[in-house]
């Protein structure tokens, strides 16, 4: 897999892709990353990278010949047959206004094995970029970044992990937060019968067992394995209740997870009648 950045500030991946799982990989070679300096594309005496908006307006935008001077240089595969697909390549625009990048988006990049990524800066990138050269525009989320050096980052650590051998226990990748149901039956290996399929991640815990009168639940040091297993589905599901209904209802919840969705549901009401009986607002 390599990986191109394009970008106005190089110095700004000096660190976030040179520590841990992302650096034992480019030092492995399952990775390679080449970062780009936008200005080096420039002919101007200054180095000219923006410009101002044409119809007027706020701030400057990324001007788009450094960018398509530098996609060129990379020799990537050309718009149309990337379009195509086939190619294993891709371009790929940072922009607030992209589809949202998720854990899915993530495992469909990791398939490829050419991925050159857009940091926009300013007010944004000339349209032309979206239109002509990059074949996806990802957001990160759903916030205004000041550049979009930070989700380059993002989505490099979020595909190389799931870069085979790049993190030391495979199956720990298939059982985190997101990790859908037909992603895991695509995969070889043991299934964990904990595994999120969809859902958030359950809690961890390890030594020691009792810290400062902080136990770990007594069920995770009992050695019974269905009882663990059944306690992490729970909490899995409860943590997704709490946090991020949203994914509930994407997944497909099998009949123990509904029954432990509905005593979960119970105990909230509960909580919420408790709350308002004691006039406090939780
Ligand atoms: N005017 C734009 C924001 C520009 S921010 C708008 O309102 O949509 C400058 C650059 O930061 C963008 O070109 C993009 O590359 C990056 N950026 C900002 N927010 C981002 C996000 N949520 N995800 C990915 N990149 C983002």
């Amino acid at each position: 897999m390599r990986f191109d950045l394009l970008t106005i500030f190089p110095d700004f991946f000096r660190g976030p892709l040179d520590h841990g799982i992302v650096r034992r990989a480019r030092e492995a070679g399952l990775v390679e990353i080449e970062v780009h300096d936008l200005r080096a594309f420039a002919h101007d005496r200054h180095r000219t990278v923006d410009d101002r908006p044409f119809g007027g307006g706020e701030g400057m935008v990324l001007k788009p010949e450094p960018i398509f001077e530098c996609i060129e240089s990379l020799q990537i595969s050309s718009w149309e047959d990337r379009i195509a697909a086939g190619t294993g390549q891709t371009v790929v625009l940072l922009s607030a206004q992209g589809r949202r990048f998720d854990q899915a988006a993530a495992a469909e990049l990791a398939g490829l094995d050419r991925i050159a990524l857009i940091c926009g800066r300013y007010e944004g990138v000339d349209e032309r970029i979206s239109e002509f050269v990059a074949d996806r525009e990802f957001s990160i989320g759903d916030y205004v970044l000041s550049g979009g050096e930070l989700g380059a980052a993002v989505i490099v650590d979020a595909v190389t992990r799931l870069i085979p051998g790049a993190v030391g226990n495979q199956a720990s990748t298939r059982q985190e937060s997101f990790t859908l149901q037909q992603e895991l039956l695509a995969t070889e290996g043991p299934q964990s019968t904990c595994a999120s399929g969809g859902l958030l991640d359950y809690p961890h815990y390890t030594r020691p067992a009792d810290f400062r009168g902080m136990a770990v639940p007594e069920v995770l040091v009992s050695g019974d394995h269905e009882q663990i297993r059944l306690w992490r589905r729970r909490a899995a599901l409860e943590k997704t209740f709490r946090n991020r209904p949203d994914l509930l209802d994407q997944v497909q919840l099998s009949d123990e997870d509904r029954e432990l969705v509905a005593q979960i549901r119970r105990q909230a009401d509960q909580l919420d009648i408790a709350a308002e009986a004691d006039g406090s607002v939780l």
